[in-house]
């Protein structure tokens, strides 16, 4: 009998572990669109549409190579709904008995799989730089698990971007360079858009009419849907792009929504693209002399360093992490993040832009949206359930340490070694975002004060016990404390009042 190979939507890849346990003349690939996974979130039209339509196109590819594929459209009448339900259907039609699967990124189907009364074989998705047993041998025994020696480890063992044993141009990290201010006339060029072929439309068209209510515009829609496609959006970052990435990493500038960022997440969380490749790619531009070593480090440690560490604390913490709440917050999400409309100008930008594009760059989802949650007390489930819902890179293995851990502290400093919050003056130093906005960042107090400059004491202020001992927040406390006393209960008081305004539902 045949076996029954899983192939899932951010499995798009030839060498995937599944069918290279697999036997092309034996076996059936099954894929399908389920309702469950369409519907587990309330996700951007766009991300739909991009998961459907890579996951048509790479059946296709797999049945040109001759394999054969069971393929469930979401609309098939006979669709079960749910991957589990599929893979049974399936085996009762072919009369298989096993199933080959490879590891989800997301422990609810991975639970959902396990409890499916099939023989599954359950490979590891060995598509990461580190296995999920490299990374816990490399975490145990470490009392705090720290992002930057990880990264060097991942240099030494992969040899990137080093000289020997030593790291290249003799440091680890070029951060320090890497925080310009966005200035103007910067000359970005756009990257490519990849317009909607026959597949898309199609993908567009059911995403239309089944989740047409769903936060977000499905279009325009620019995203790489195949493996060509996401070649030529490498290529295209390799040469203009990413010889300016490491200056302007953390800048963000109105009407430029994604900088000099790569836009490559969503090519490499489906599978279009490998991690290492994407590396090996970027350390050849140095190499070759056409892209600076801060640049380039910059970027392979988003991926090398941050991709993986991300991936590794997944593995390690287990299904619970998703329900951490280390600080307490219960706040509900305020509608300004489904698109109510505010009167603060960066946060009306990001939701703005994700909204059109089901994109922001990291320093917009950090130090914007994931700021203002944070210092606002948003149950963290919450906003979580925002970030995996809102964006087209979003799977579970990457979304959720990065939100409940990097961006909530959720994980009580899992993954951040202090919580990433600030006032005002971090947006306005490293934005154009403030000059027009109906407050005023310079303000401390009163009715134009910046809301992020209330907030941000009222959560030092509340999480005194936990930060104040922390040797970098330390000096913090001791500017705040040397305030005169009527002054910072003016500030809370301020807060409050805004927060309360938040609750009731009030246009901030
Ligand atoms: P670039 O700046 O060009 O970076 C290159 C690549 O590095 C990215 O494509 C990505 O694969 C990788 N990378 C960079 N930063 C990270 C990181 N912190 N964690 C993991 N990989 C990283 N990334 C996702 O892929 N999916 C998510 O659902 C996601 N949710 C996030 C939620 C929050 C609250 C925050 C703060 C970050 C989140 N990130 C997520 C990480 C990061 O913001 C995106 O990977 C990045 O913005 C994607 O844009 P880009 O491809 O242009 O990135
Ligand atoms: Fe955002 Fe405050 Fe600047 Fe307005 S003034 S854009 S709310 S940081």
């Amino acid at each position: 009998a045949p076996r029954l190979v899983l192939v899932l939507g951010d499995q798009l890849t030839q060498s995937v572990a599944a069918l290279r346990a697999a036997d092309r003349g034996r076996d059936l690939v099954v894929m399908a669109e389920a309702m469950d996974e369409a519907t587990y979130a309330p996700h951007h039209p766009q991300k739909i549409a991009l998961f459907f339509a890579a996951m048509r196109k790479f059946a296709a590819r797999l049945a040109a190579a001759g394999w054969r594929v069971a393929y469930s459209r979401l609309d098939d009448p006979d669709n079960a709904g749910s991957i589990p339900a599929e893979l049974l259907r399936r085996a009762e039609e072919s009369g298989a008995v096993e199933v080959i699967a490879t590891a989800p990124g997301d422990w609810r189907l991975r639970a959902a799989l396990e409890a499916a009364p099939l023989r599954l074989r359950m490979l590891e998705d060995d598509r990461f730089i580190c296995s999920a047993r490299d990374f816990a041998a490399w975490a145990k025994g470490r009392k705090t698990l720290r992002m930057e020696w990880f990264y060097r480890e991942m240099r030494r063992r992969t040899g990137l971007l080093m000289e020997g044993d030593a790291p290249a141009g003799g440091r680890w990290n070029f951060d320090a360079e890497n925080r310009k201010p966005p200035k103007a006339g910067l000359g970005f060029t756009d990257p490519p858009a990849f317009a909607p072929d026959r597949t898309v439309r199609e993908a567009l068209d059911l995403v239309a009419d089944r989740f047409g209510a769903h936060f977000g515009d499905p279009e325009p829609f620019a995203w790489p849907t195949d493996r060509d496609e996401a070649l030529t959006l490498l290529a295209h970052f390799l040469r203009h792009a990413l010889p300016r990435f490491g200056d302007f990493q953390d800048a963000m500038a109105t009407g430029a929504p994604a900088m000099f960022h790569s836009l490559l997440s969503p090519a490499l969380n489906l599978g279009l693209l490998l991690p290492l490749e994407v590396c090996r790619a970027a350390e050849a531009e140095w190499r070759a002399g056409r892209a600076p070593l801060n640049a380039v480090e910059g970027f392979i440690r988003q991926i090398l360093g941050w991709r993986e560490f991300i991936r590794g604390v997944w593995s390690l913490e287990g299904p619970d992490y998703m329900r951490r709440n280390a600080l307490g917050h219960r706040r509900k999400l305020p509608a300004l993040y489904w698109g109510a409309p505010t009167r603060m100008r960066c946060m009306a930008e990001v939701v703005g832009q994700t909204r059109r594009l089901a994109y922001a760059h990291h320093i917009q989802r950090l130090m914007v949206s994931g700021n203002f949650a944070l210092l606002s007390g948003v149950d963290p489930a919450e906003v979580h359930r925002w970030y995996l819902s809102v964006y087209a890179d979003a799977v579970e293995w990457v979304e959720a340490p990065n939100t409940l851990g990097m961006s909530q502290f959720a994980d009580g400093g899992a993954v951040a070694s202090k919580p990433y919050v600030s006032s005002g003056a971090y947006i306005n130093r490293m934005s154009d975002y403030c000059r027009g906005c109906a407050y005023d960042v310079k303000a401390r107090t009163g009715p134009s004060a910046c809301p992020f400059n209330l907030l941000y004491w009222h959560f030092l202020d509340r999480h005194r016990d936990r930060f104040a001992a922390n040797p970098r927040m330390g000096p913090i406390y001791r500017g705040w404390d040397g305030r005169d006393s009527a002054a910072r209960t003016r500030v809370l008081a301020e807060a409050e009042a805004f927060l309360a305004r938040l609750d009731a539902g009030e246009t901030v």
